[in-house]
């Protein structure tokens, strides 16, 4: 089956009740049961079941088996947003005294959320870039997780996924990826051999910027060693399921960041058009970048424009695909302003993955928390401008940031 086939008929595209065609909202806080007994099993997993919707609820279930398959794991968890599938699927593994090695053009929320983890005492020794050279003398005694996006927002760093998984599983590590920018559209990381897989799926998988939401997807392919992954030590029974089911049974659980029913609804509805939007989102910002990228005093960053340092990575390991995010530097803030100012159709807002155009001015909004430095590892400095592309037609969009930028001229 072939990828927009699977978002529509794949083999967790179930029956629902009454003939349903999608999956109903159970917008339930709890399921009642029948017997005491038949209670007690749900509870010690001893039969499948719901009982309450932080545990488990029927249209989150649907969306966590959905974005399962597509990204060939074992196990998808869903969570409230993004960045709590990235908080709980780190607390799943790590603990006090682990280190973590992460490229430094990270979103800058997870650069955020780093920070807050070393005063729990997981430090995080970062990397310019995500490869073999850059992180192999980095690993130590206390090295338990590498850590990376697979198409770096907003710096458009790519990782070469075999090559850093093959590094890590040399030293006993796992990989674990956010995949947030690529999507399954462009590939999946755990065929490559990533380990763990995390979403905002507020972002692409949703696509209509209608919900906020994350998912955690594990590989279960890692064979944990659990006298050096502490974490997991309680559940060595398991073997290579034990992430999963510390995550599933204990921190996800207990951190009590589920998502809602409708939220996951939303998402099911939005992922089932993924590849759709994603090709028209690709083409989209390939045409735009190669038009920007002709006007003079603009530079543009985009990853299949010829030039760009990671177009082999990109053709070899996307099949070509570029993504729907590129960037572009203005020459100074004002004038990036001015361009911002004068956008007709594209919308001045910080997330990405919307069907309409999306543009921002990541130094004064989205870095605002981070030195000027660690701005300059992400690929933002004062007069960048960052742009999602949606699924408008590809001529006005042209025209519109063609005129906005001839008007800053004035
Ligand atoms: C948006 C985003 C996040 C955070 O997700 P939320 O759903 O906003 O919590 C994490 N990583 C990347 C790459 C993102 O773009």
């Amino acid at each position: 089956m072939e990828f927009n086939t699977k978002l529509l008929h794949g083999k967790t595209v179930t029956d629902y009740p009454y003939g349903a065609t999608v999956p109903p909202i159970s917008q339930v806080t709890a399921f009642k049961f029948d017997t005491a007994e038949e209670q007690e099993k749900v509870f010690h997993h001893k039969a499948a079941g719901f009982a309450y919707s932080r545990v488990g609820n029927p249209t989150v279930a649907a969306f966590e088996q959905r974005m399962n398959e597509l990204e060939g794991g074992n196990a998808a968890i869903a969570c409230s947003s993004g960045m709590s599938a990235i908080t709980l699927a780190l607390l799943n593994m790590l603990c006090a005294g682990d280190e973590i090695i992460a490229g430094s053009g990270l979103y800058g929320g997870s650069i955020d959320l780093f920070e807050d983890l070393t005063k729990l005492g997981i430090k995080t020794r970062y990397v310019r870039h995500v490869n073999v050279e850059e992180i192999e003398p980095l690993i130590n005694e206390h090295t338990r997780l590498i850590y990376g996006e697979v198409i770096g927002n907003p710096g458009l760093d790519v990782m070469d996924i075999k090559a850093v998984a093959d590094l890590a599983h040399s030293h006993g590590l796992p990989l674990m990826t956010d995949s947030t920018t690529a999507t399954p559209y462009i590939i999946n990381p755990l065929k490559l051999g990533a380990n763990i897989v995390v979403h905002s799926s507020s972002k692409y998988i949703n696509g209509g910027g209608n919900s906020i939401s994350g998912v955690i997807v594990d590989g279960a392919g890692f064979d944990w060693d659990f006298d050096k992954f502490k974490a997991l030590d309680g559940y060595r029974k398991f073997g290579p399921l034990a992430y999963t089911i510390r995550l599933r049974t204990d921190i996800w659980e207990n951190l009590g960041s589920c998502l809602s029913p409708f939220n996951a609804f939303m998402n099911i509805i939005g992922m089932e058009t993924l590849g759709l939007r994603m090709e028209r989102i690709c083409s989209n910002a390939s045409k735009l970048a190669t038009a920007l990228d002709q006007i003079p005093g603009i530079r543009v960053n985009y990853l299949t424009l010829p030039g760009n340092p990671y177009k082999g990575l990109v053709d070899r390991q996307f099949g070509g695909k570029g993504g729907g995010i590129l960037t572009f530097r203005a020459g100074s803030k004002e004038k990036a302003f001015k361009i911002l100012n004068n956008l007709q159709y594209v919308t001045k807002a910080s997330n990405i993955g919307d069907l309409r155009t999306l543009a921002i001015h990541p130094a004064s909004t989205l870095y605002i928390r981070s030195s000027e430095e660690q701005m300059a590892a992400a690929g933002v400095f004062d007069d960048t401008i960052r742009v999602s592309t949606g699924i408008e037609d590809a001529t006005d969009l042209i025209e519109d940031f063609t005129r906005a930028i001839e008007l800053a001229d004035k």
